[in-house]
């Protein structure tokens, strides 16, 4: 039984109910049978252009973010959104991309603000129904040597934007992907799971913790807080988180990072079972490691170019839909040379 708002308005020539909120149309077909189909005006506009598909790639205004653009704007079939927390930023961006003769849309985004992924959402609804591709790329970085007295507070910030600000844009937009969506979260080789290598026994169990096959979104979330509060006390390392400041260079990645990573790496298995779970056909969701990249966070350092740190994140994003005729990967955790990795237990392919 249906039961319909008593402000619907209703068509029996058509078999249609309508009202503000909700649309029902019916067919009566040979045996009787009556089939119902429940429209929110959202499904509606997700489904209405399911043609034009769509890929938005966050913090994509320089680094690897911005070369994914010029990657997806080459070979993905359909619109790619250079997005950037800095309108000024963003803009100049485009107008460097428009001489290389590369045409990306443009649109504000800042993860850190609610307020600015809620827009972005309500326009790709509206603009064009739905969203194909996400890649999550944008991250921030303290330096190994962060001075102690600003330790704690960069700790907090770090894991704010990497992992918690991520996972909210995630819960913003996952509602509005669409049937084979591919999604691309950027962790790195600090993102793997034997980077929670302090004292054991300690390490050890939290590894068991992070690895869970049934881990939950609150249980993770409770990861982050004992670690910040271990750094806040100082004990990290005692109790189980990385300390490797003796064995790094001082422009290193802090343990914020490190967290953060391992916790966006964890993220992607949670987010692929829900995908699992989800009537949407085909929804993939992938972390990569991009590889030494020289970038502003990487102080200009590193092995790659930006075009090839962007390689392996645009050929997760471009994977064509499952079938069993291939092998499309699925809550990986993959190496920059496209390489699935054991997450769990390693090893880790190169040092970088
Ligand atoms: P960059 O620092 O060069 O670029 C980071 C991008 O993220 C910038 O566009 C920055 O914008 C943006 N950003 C930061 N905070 C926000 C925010 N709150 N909202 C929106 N955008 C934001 O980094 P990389 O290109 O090197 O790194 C890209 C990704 O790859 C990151 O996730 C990083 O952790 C990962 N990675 C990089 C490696 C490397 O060797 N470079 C190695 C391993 C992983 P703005 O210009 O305004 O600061």
């Amino acid at each position: 039984m249906v039961l319909l708002p008593s402000n619907c308005a209703c068509d029996h020539t058509h078999g249609l109910y309508s009202s503000p909120s909700i649309r029902v149309s019916f067919r009566r077909q040979q045996f009787q049978r009556v089939s119902l189909t429940i429209f929110t005006p959202e499904c509606q506009k997700i489904m209405s252009s399911a043609g034009t598909r769509v890929a938005v790639v966050t913090g994509s205004n320089k680094g690897i973010g911005y070369a994914a653009v010029m990657e997806l704007c080459a070979k993905f079939d359909g619109t790619v959104y250079l997005t950037s927390r800095d309108e000024g930023r963003g803009r100049k961006a485009m107008e460097e991309l428009e001489k290389l003769g590369l045409h990306p849309s443009y649109h504000q985004l800042d993860i850190d603000d609610e307020s600015s992924v809620l827009k972005l959402r309500d326009f790709l609804v509206d603009t064009h129904g739905g969203l194909d591709v996400l890649v999550n790329n944008a991250a921030i970085i303290f330096p190994m040597m962060t001075p102690k007295e600003e330790f704690v507070e960069s700790i907090r910030k770090t894991i704010d934007t990497n992992f918690y600000h991520t996972m909210r844009a995630c819960k913003i937009l996952f509602p509005i992907l669409r049937p084979h969506a591919r999604v691309v979260h950027l962790t790195s080789d600090d993102g793997h799971l034997l980077k929670i290598s302090g004292r054991e026994p300690e390490a050890v169990a939290l590894r068991q913790r992070f690895c869970a096959p049934d881990l939950t979104e609150p249980e993770l979330c409770q990861l982050m807080e004992e670690f910040i509060e271990a750094a806040k006390n100082g004990d990290y390392y005692e109790r189980g988180w990385p300390d490797s400041v003796k064995e790094r260079e001082d422009t290193w990645p802090n343990e914020g990072y490190i967290v953060s990573k391992v916790g966006i790496s964890a993220l992607t298995r949670i987010h692929q079972r829900q995908f699992d779970q989800d009537p949407r056909e085909d929804l993939t969701v992938n972390c990569v490691h991009p590889g030494y990249v020289v970038t502003d966070a990487t102080y200009q350092k590193g092995e790659k170019t930006i075009q090839e740190g962007a390689e392996a994140a645009c050929w997760l994003a471009m994977q064509p839909p499952s079938s069993s005729a291939n092998n499309v990967p699925k809550g990986a955790y993959v190496w920059h040379d496209k390489q699935l990795v054991d997450w769990v237990n390693g090893p880790l392919p190169s040092i970088y």
